[in-house]
């Protein structure tokens, strides 16, 4: 008899940005409850990155993106071809892709470059857009799925996964400082957060470490991985940065890091 998995398994695939890395892949990140398979975001290198995750595309159920800079989106062009190999039906259960916003215009576009290349077998693929004005929600089998905007881009919004034994992590995408993030992951289990530049070096629409320690010290998460690490961060001590701000549990994604919530 199987016995019923809960809680939250969390993979970090890229811990890195725009900037090629061989330690540091482009931003995604796998989370597994229950038979789900979520991702969010694929950067470029994410379908290798998750084969070194002993998972595959046919493995995925959701694709979450939280905006579509292609340091984060770029690999589902390669993704749905890959699909089709070696015949257009390996897919059993439909891929559903999420995102705020402009998603159908984001695939139309795609559509437009790459046409049937990209197209699967009837039903296969499922597109869901979601608010990114306000909050929203959706409910899945085994999860809930809460998004609010985030200061990145008009579509970018953060996500809160909740498992049905209640434990939850929340994925920042790319932001700035954010009222809405901090309440979206209040009391979240795990927070994974962007801190893409040192607190000397602050760019408009993104994170530093004390800042991303403060948003987690006011949503009182009980774990803070700061991830999206461009080049600048190895100058520094990341930590020590974020320490001004939060004394909490703290980790630096590591790529094929993995981090569990719950059960
Ligand atoms: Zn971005
Ligand atoms: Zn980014």
């Amino acid at each position: 008899m199987e016995i019923e998995k809960q809680g939250i398994i969390t993979t970090i695939l890229g811990s890195g940005t725009c900037v090629p890395s061989l330690q540091r892949s482009s931003c995604s990140v796998l989370m597994q409850i229950g038979d789900a398979r979520l991702l969010f975001d694929s950067g470029p290198g994410t379908m290798r990155r998750l084969l070194e995750a002993q998972t595959t595309i046919f493995d995925l159920d959701y694709i979450c993106y939280s905006h579509f800079h292609p340091d984060h989106s770029a690999e589902l062009v390669p993704l749905i071809f890959a699909t089709k190999y070696p015949d257009q039906n390996c897919r059993r259960l439909p891929l559903t892709i999420i995102a705020g916003q402009g998603l159908t215009e984001l695939i139309s576009g795609l559509k437009a470059v790459y046409g049937k290349w990209i197209e699967l077998a009837e039903g296969m693929l499922v597109f869901t857009e979601l608010d990114n004005q306000s909050k929203d929600s959706r409910y899945f089998d085994d999860f809930t799925l809460e998004s609010a905007p985030v200061e990145h881009n008009p579509e970018s919004i953060a996500y809160r996964v909740t498992s049905a034994d209640g434990s939850s992590v929340v994925y920042s995408g790319d932001t700035d400082f954010s009222e809405n993030l901090i309440e979206l992951a209040k009391d979240a289990d795990l927070l994974i957060c962007e801190s893409a530049m040192p607190d000397s070096l602050h760019v408009k629409g993104h994170l530093t470490p004390s800042m991303a320690g403060e948003i987690a010290a006011r949503a009182g998460v009980g774990k803070l991985v700061l991830t999206h690490f461009y080049p600048d961060c190895d100058d520094v001590d990341i930590k020590q940065e974020c320490r001004r701000t939060y004394s909490g549990p703290l980790l630096l994604a590591e790529d094929l890091m993995e981090i569990e919530v719950g059960a």
